[in-house]
């Protein structure tokens, strides 16, 4: 319904010369009738939304006022829009306007206001006569006699003297007397006109301060002078209002002075010159001050370039660069780097500069700074580089450097020489596509994997187009790879040749039942055998030329590789034991230096290691167990010693006692006490003597004895003469050898003779005639003495026995005795490191040999 409402009005309105439109209380128009275009200029589409002050050129605080009055007003309102028609012409509207308040709309129609002009034709006959021509111009004028007497002046004159000073100015008035003046603006005024009286033509611009009251503006005066037979009878004057060009003229004052301002503290030096004359225009402090020269310096193009570059080859170089640059008309060439310069006390100095031409001003803009910092910075990398470069160039061993591409960054005088090729030929270029071949060897493999994996790689590799054998490590770095290799195809082949060589003898070193290997001098494996691979756990093939501690490398500060470098540096055989913890292996190493190298025999002997540390255990048990042994002798030796010590003294009571006994009832007592007593008695004794002998032999080798040099033949007299009575109740044929002399204790021989001698004589049977042999040997080590006798002799099974302590064969009854006297002797010759045994036989005789050591160990 509403549109069709509107399709029918659009229909009423098109027949109308007005136009109508609808706007909300903000002025923005709601709705348009189609047929305001032809009125506006512009289609409804292109005003609905958009506000009505946007497409006028009223006052916009106007219109805001206006729409504030319409809604408090119940009334219709006519208002004059000053409508800007599409073609920014302006249409001024007749409208009326009313304020629905129900809707909040308010409506518009408006019409085309209409002048009326019915004096059309008047006007342009006006307009014709130069009187309309002065009184219709903004400008003042006014012409004055001699005695600055106004003769005539325009309409805007008579216009400005009234509205500012309230002056009604007519014919005739001095102009120097004219009211409310002040005395400064009269002063400028009267200088002028008199000026002009003089004959001079006079085009002046005056400020507004000359007469606030009348000229509040920048008035550009124009004085002529009116002749008369060539005398100055007047002057007409004119005055225009500049003020606008002046504001104008300020703004790019101020901005230029703003543009100085930026340019005088900008942080980099401005000069502007004249193109074609080469003179200056402008220079910053900076300028100069970058080039450091005073400004007179530089003002010449010609000082410029004398003073700043004194060097006359290198000035006029420069000169021909610059002009040459300039002179191409290319900016991206006006453009110069790194400039050396020389400032006004001859230091050296480094300038960026750059031009920049505004040929249609024929200016050109010169910008300059310092980078003298910057360049010496670089100067020093550049000298470190160099330094880089020189170590790298020390490195005796060939070096590259390549990016991830494999492009060449660096070559030292090695590598270049290595690989034929110089440096510029080779920077830049790709690795595979200068050298193709490479691509086939193991050598883009193994860079593959450093690439991928970034740890180094080193190899041997054959290269064919050069016939050269390489050693290669390729470390990864941030920038690609650093490569170092060497020519090692000498190597190689005598390598090669050793390989032949040992291969020859192949049969005889595979014989040998040692494992056996061949290193060269820089321990590159030249030969394994079998048993060899076996052990190490390598094949033949895989060690060949390689090295031995990239094999082994865990072993390459081990004790093997001390003796390797030792036998190498002293030429000599060594021979060691060397236990490889990752092959869990005890080896015996000999290593035979020769003139190529080493030659190394090993065995496994993790078995008899394993023996060894088993018995060295043993051995450490037996030592605790000796030892506790001996602890526990010495203590009963002691407990001997007390015990015997001490029991002497009651039992010497007790024989005293018995003896008294004896004495004292003697015929009192009957046959039996008698036995009984003497039973008492010759107990003691025998204990007596038991207690003795215990005593003897608790002391055995326990005290501290004198080793000296005793001529045996008087010991043995001395030992005799004790035993006298002996000797002297029985017959006995004593036969001594001539006895040596021996090194030994003096008390020990003579208990030894005492004791065994003794046995001889005692263990005889009655009435036989005894023979006593005494006879003496020796050998390397100890002397060996006999002392034979044709006694009872003893049966084998108690040959060991007798030697321990209380041992007897025999009743007392049959031979007194307390078993301890050859285990005295056994004691003290175990103590000097002899010894004692026993050759005997039942019923003939007994041999007892004692055996005494030349070096006697305490
Ligand atoms: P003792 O003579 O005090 O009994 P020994 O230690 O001197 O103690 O001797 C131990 C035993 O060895 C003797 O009891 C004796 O049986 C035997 N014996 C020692 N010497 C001889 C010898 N020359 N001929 C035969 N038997 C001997």
């Amino acid at each position: 319904m509403v549109e069709e409402k509107a399709i029918s009005l659009n229909k009423i309105m098109a027949l109308s010369q007005d136009i109508a439109f609808t706007l909300d209380i903000s002025g923005n128009f709601i709705f348009v009738y189609e047929n305001c275009e032809e009125l506006l200029g512009y289609k409804a589409d292109e005003l609905i939304h958009r506000n009505i002050s946007k497409f006028t050129a009223n006052n916009k605080n106007e219109i805001v006022e206006l729409l504030k009055e319409i809604q408090n007003s119940k009334s219709v309102k006519n208002y004059s829009f000053l409508f800007i028609h599409k073609n920014e012409n302006r249409l001024p509207l007749k409208t009326k306007i009313q304020f629905d308040k129900n809707t909040e709309i308010i409506y518009c129609l408006a019409r085309k206001e209409e002048f009326e002009d019915p004096d059309n034709i008047n006007k342009s006959q006006i307009l014709q006569s130069p009187i309309s021509l002065i009184n219709n111009t903004n400008n003042l004028i006014w012409s004055i006699d001699k005695d600055y007497k106004l003769l005539a002046f325009n309409k805007s004159m008579k216009d400005r003297f009234k509205s500012n000073l309230y002056y009604d100015l007519s014919v005739g008035v001095n102009m120097l007397e004219i009211p409310h003046l002040t005395e400064e603006y009269l002063k400028i005024w009267k200088d002028l006109y008199d000026r002009c009286f003089k004959g001079e033509e006079i085009n002046v611009e005056i400020a507004p301060n000359g007469n606030p009251e009348i000229e509040e503006a920048w008035i550009l005066a124009n004085l002529t002078p009116i002749y008369e037979d060539k005398n100055i009878i007047g002057l007409v004057c004119h005055s225009t209002d500049i003020t606008h060009k002046k504001q104008i003229e300020n703004e790019q004052f101020k901005r230029y002075e703003l543009i100085q301002n930026i340019i005088d503290h900008i942080p980099l030096g401005v000069a502007v010159n004249i193109i074609s004359t080469g003179q200056q225009v402008m220079m910053n402090k900076k300028f100069s001050e970058t080039y450091g020269w005073e400004e007179k310096d530089l003002k010449d193009v010609n000082a410029f370039f004398e003073k700043v570059y004194p060097d006359p080859t290198y000035r006029h170089e420069m000169i021909a660069k610059v002009m040459g640059d300039i002179a191409t008309g290319d900016v991206n060439k006006m453009q110069w780097n790194e400039i050396r310069v020389t400032t006004k006390t001859g230091d050296t100095k480094y300038i960026d500069a750059k031009n920049i031409p505004l040929s249609e001003l024929d200016l050109m803009i010169s910008t300059v700074q310092d980078v003298t910092e910057k360049v010496k910075t670089k100067f020093e990398i550049q000298k470190a580089l160099a330094d880089k470069k020189n170590i790298l160039e020390s490195i005796s061993d060939a070096f590259y450097a390549l990016d991830k591409d494999y492009n060449f960054t660096y070559l030292n005088k090695s590598a270049q020489k290595l690989l034929n090729r110089n440096e510029n030929e080779l920077l830049g270029k790709n690795l595979f596509k200068e050298f193709p071949e490479l691509s086939e060897t193991v050598f883009k493999g193994y860079l593959e994997k450093v690439k991928k994996s970034s740890k180094l790689a080193q190899f041997e590799f054959y290269f064919p187009p050069f016939k050269i054998w390489f050693d290669e490590c390729i470390y990864p770095s941030k920038e690609g790879f650093s490569i170092y290799f060497k020519d090692i195809t000498e190597r190689k082949i005598i390598q090669e040749e050793l390989e032949n060589a040992y291969e020859k003898e192949n049969e005889i070193l595979e014989s040998i039942s040692d494992a056996f290997l061949a290193v060269d001098n820089d321990y590159n494996f030249i030969y394994l055998n079998k048993k060899a691979e076996k052990l190490l756990n390598l094949q033949k093939t895989n060690a060949i030329g390689r090295n031995m501690w990239d094999i082994f490398d865990y072993t390459k500060d081990s004790i093997a590789a001390k003796e390797y470098n030792l036998a190498i540096k002293n030429n000599e055989t060594r021979s060691f034991d060397f236990y490889n913890d990752v092959l869990k292996v005890w080896f015996n190493i000999r290593a035979y230096p020769s003139k190529n190298g080493l030659s190394i025999y090993f065995t496994d002997i993790t078995h008899e290691k394993e023996h060894q540390k088993k018995l060295e255990a043993l051995n450490l048990k037996l030592k605790k167990y000796t030892k506790k042994l001996e602890e526990s002798n010495q203590e009963l030796e002691q407990f001997a010693y007390i015990a015997s010590h001490d029991l002497q003294e009651p039992l010497r009571m007790v024989s005293s006692f018995m003896e008294q006994l004896q004495n004292k009832y003697e015929g009192q007592l009957d046959d039996k006490a008698q036995t009984y007593i003497n039973f008492a008695v010759d107990g003691a004794k025998r204990m007596r003597q038991i207690i003795i002998d215990l005593l003897e032999y608790s002391r055995a080798g326990n005290q501290e004895e004198n080793l000296e040099q005793l001529d045996f033949n008087e010991e043995l007299s001395e030992v005799l003469s004790l035993l006298h009575t002996s000797l002297t109740e029985k017959t006995v044929d004593l036969n001594v050898d001539e006895l040596p002399s021996v090194l030994f204790s003096k008390t020990a021989i003579r208990q030894v003779f005492h004791n065994l001698i003794g046995n001889a004589i005692k263990y005889t049977l009655k009435d036989q005639s005894i023979k006593i042999d005494i006879s003496w040997k020796e050998d390397k080590r100890f002397f060996i003495f006999r002392i034979q006798d044709n006694g009872i002799g003893i049966d084998e099974k108690y040959h060991d026995k007798i030697f321990q302590i209380f041992q007897r064969l025999h009743s007392k009854s049959s031979y007194s005795g307390t078993g301890l006297g050859l285990a005295i002797c056994k004691k003290i010759l175990k103590k000097y490191g002899g010894d004692i045994w026993v050759e005997s036989k039942v019923g003939e005789g007994s041999s007892f040999f004692f055996s005494i050591p030349k070096k006697i160990k305490l």
